[in-house]
C-alpha cells in the first residue's frame, strides 16, 4: 500500500491553501465542509474563491507565498499553476511535517485527495494511489449509485440509537444485533423514513436476538418489461436481499439473472389460461413466508401497479400485519414505446394517451368504445392478443378510423423485440399471418408512424410492415 487511508478530523482546525483559482476553490469547499478554518494565499484571487471571502467563509492573505506561512497548519494545499511555488509550498511543509497535497502532483505530495462519494456521515474513500484519477472517478461513479442516498441517514440512526441498545443488551454482544439490523427490515425502514418501524425492529432483535418470532418483509417489486437495464436501483437493492423471490411469467430471465444467487426462487407465473398459481394462494404463500421470518421478494413484470393485481396482493399483507414496500417498475406501455421508437404522446400527434386492459375477461366490465375515439389520444391495449378481432371490430364499429396506425409489439425491450406495423383494419390478421406471441402490446394512433424516423433499438427481429 502507497498510502494509509485516513479520515482527518479538520473541525475548526486552521488548513492553508496556496492559490486562489478554480481548482483551489474545489479544494476548500471540501475543507469547508469538513468544518476547517481556512486561509488562503495567492496574490490573486479567482471569481469562486472572491466571494469565499466576500461571504467571509475563508481569510485571503493577498500575496505570495513564503516559506514561513505554513507555521501553525494542520494542512496545506498547494493549488497553483506555478510548479515552482507549489514545489516550495511541498518542502515548506515537508520540513515541519505538515501534511502537504500538492494537486495532481503526488511526487511533491505527502498525501493525496480521494475521489469521494459522499453520505454524510458515510463517506466512501478511493484512490488508485495517484495513478489514475479517472480510473478512481469510474470507481465513484458506480458506487454513486449503487449506495442508497439514504446511507447517511441509517448511520446517524443507528449512531443515535447505539448507547441505547447496548445498554439494553446488558453486556451481550451487540455486533451480531447491528448485523441483522443493517442487513434486514430495521435498515429498510429507515432509508424509506419509517423510524418507528425501525425502532420497532430493533426492539424485536433485542427482545429475542435469536431471530424467534421476528416477522419478516415483503417488497412488491415492479421488473420491467424485460431488458434488466431498466430496472430500478431499489429493485436492485432489494432483489439482493431477498431469502425468496416469487416471480411471474412475465419477468424476464435477464432481471432473474440479477436476484441473489442463494435465494430460493418460486414461479407463480400466470398464463393467460394456465393459473399456476391462484392469486388467493399467491397471497397467502407471501404472508406464511414473512411469517417465518423470510426476507420475500414479490417481482411482477412492468409496474405492480398497472395491470398487476398489485393493490389485492398488498391488501391481503397489510391485512396480516406483514411490512411490505412497493417498487414501481416501468411498465410495458413506456418500455415497448420506448424500444419501439414510439413517443406515446406527441405534440402534433396525441395530448394523451390510455392504457386498457384488452383481455374483455370480465362479461359485466365493458369497454367505453365510443370512449376510446378521442381524437389526439393514443391507445395502449395490454393483454389484448386473443381478442383482438372483437376489439378491433368494436372500434371501428363505434367510428375509429380503420387507417389508425397501429404497431403489435412483440417482446419489447428484449433481444427478441419485434414490432408489426399496420393500421386497425388489419391488426387481427396480422396477429395470424405474422405469427404474433405473447407477450404483445398494441399502440394505436398516429404517433405509431413516427417509428420511421425515431427507431433506434437495433437488436430483435426488426420492424414488418403489414400488410
Ligand atoms: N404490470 C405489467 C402489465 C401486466 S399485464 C406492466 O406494467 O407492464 C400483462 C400484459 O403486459 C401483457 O399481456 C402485455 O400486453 C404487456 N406486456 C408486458 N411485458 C411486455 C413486453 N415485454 N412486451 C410486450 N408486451 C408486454
Amino acid at each position: 500500500m502507497d498510502y494509509l487511508p485516513i479520515f482527518m478530523d479538520v473541525r475548526q482546525r486552521p488548513a492553508l491553501v496556496v492559490g486562489a483559482g478554480a481548482v483551489a476553490a474545489r479544494k476548500i469547499e471540501s475543507l469547508l465542509k469538513a468544518a476547517s478554518r481556512v486561509t488562503v494565499i495567492a496574490p490573486e484571487a479567482g471569481e469562486a474563491v472572491s466571494s469565499l471571502v466576500t461571504d467571509g467563509r475563508v481569510t485571503w492573505q493577498a500575496r505570495a507565498f513564503q516559506p514561513g506561512d505554513v507555521n501553525g497548519y494542520c494542512l496545506v494545499i498547494a493549488a497553483t499553476n506555478d510548479r515552482s511555488v507549489n514545489a516550495a509550498v511541498s518542502d515548506a511543509a515537508r520540513a515541519l511535517n505538515i501534511p502537504v497535497n500538492v494537486v495532481d502532483d503526488p511526487e511533491l505530495s505527502s498525501f493525496i485527495v480521494p475521489a469521494v462519494v459522499d453520505r454524510d456521515p458515510v463517506i466512501v474513500a478511493i484512490s488508485s494511489g495517484g495513478r489514475s484519477p479517472v480510473l478512481s472517478r469510474t470507481l465513484r461513479n458506480r458506487l454513486e449509485t449503487e449506495l442508497p442516498d439514504a446511507l447517511g441517514a441509517l448511520a446517524d440512526f443507528i449512531g443515535a440509537q447505539r448507547a441505547h441498545i447496548k445498554q439494553a443488551m446488558q453486556g451481550r454482544s451487540v455486533r451480531r444485533l447491528w448485523e441483522r439490523f443493517v442487513e434486514g427490515a430495521g435498515a429498510e425502514a429507515v432509508m424509506s423514513g419509517n423510524e418507528p418501524q425501525a425502532k420497532a425492529v430493533l426492539d424485536t432483535l433485542v427482545s429475542d436476538e435469536h431471530a424467534k418470532g421476528e416477522l419478516g418483509e415483503v417488497f412488491l417489486i415492479g421488473a420491467g418489461p424485460g431488458d434488466p437495464d431498466l430496472l430500478t436501483f431499489k429493485a436492485l437493492r432489494l432483489l439482493q436481499r431477498a431469502d425468496v423471490v416469487l416471480y411471474d411469467r412475465l419477468v424476464s430471465d435477464g432481471v432473474l439473472g440479477k436476484i441473489r444467487k442463494d435465494a430460493e426462487r418460486i414461479y407463480v407465473g400466470k398464463a393467460r389460461a394456465d393459473h399456476s398459481m391462484r392469486q388467493k394462494d399467491i397471497n397467502q404463500l407471501m404472508i406464511d413466508l414473512a411469517k417465518q421470518g423470510k426476507t420475500v421478494a414479490r417481482l411482477k413484470g412492468g409496474d405492480p401497479f398497472i395491470f398487476g393485481r398489485g393493490g389485492e396482493e398488498i391488501e391481503d399483507l397489510s391485512s396480516a400485519g406483514i411490512a411490505f414496500q412497493v417498487v414501481p417498475g416501468i411498465t410495458a406501455a413506456s418500455g415497448c414505446a420506448s424500444y419501439a421508437g414510439i413517443p406515446l404522446t406527441h405534440r402534433d400527434h396525441a395530448s394523451s394517451v390510455r392504457f386498457i386492459a384488452g383481455n374483455l375477461h370480465n362479461d359485466d366490465y365493458q369497454l367505453n368504445w365510443p370512449g376510446l375515439n378521442t381524437p389526439g389520444e393514443t391507445l395502449v391495449f395490454y393483454m389484448s392478443l386473443a381478442k383482438l378481432p372483437e376489439i378491433t371490430a368494436q372500434l371501428m364499429a363505434h367510428g375509429k378510423p380503420a387507417d389508425t396506425p397501429t404497431a403489435i409489439i412483440e417482446e419489447g425491450t428484449r433481444a427478441t423485440q419485434r414490432v408489426v406495423i399496420t393500421d386497425l383494419a388489419h391488426t387481427a390478421d396480422a396477429i395470424d399471418a405474422c405469427s404474433v406471441h405473447a407477450p404483445t402490446l398494441v399502440i394505436m394512433g398516429s404517433v405509431v408512424t413516427l417509428y420511421s424516423t425515431l427507431s433506434w433499438f437495433r437488436t430483435g427481429t426488426g420492424y414488418q410492415v403489414y400488410p
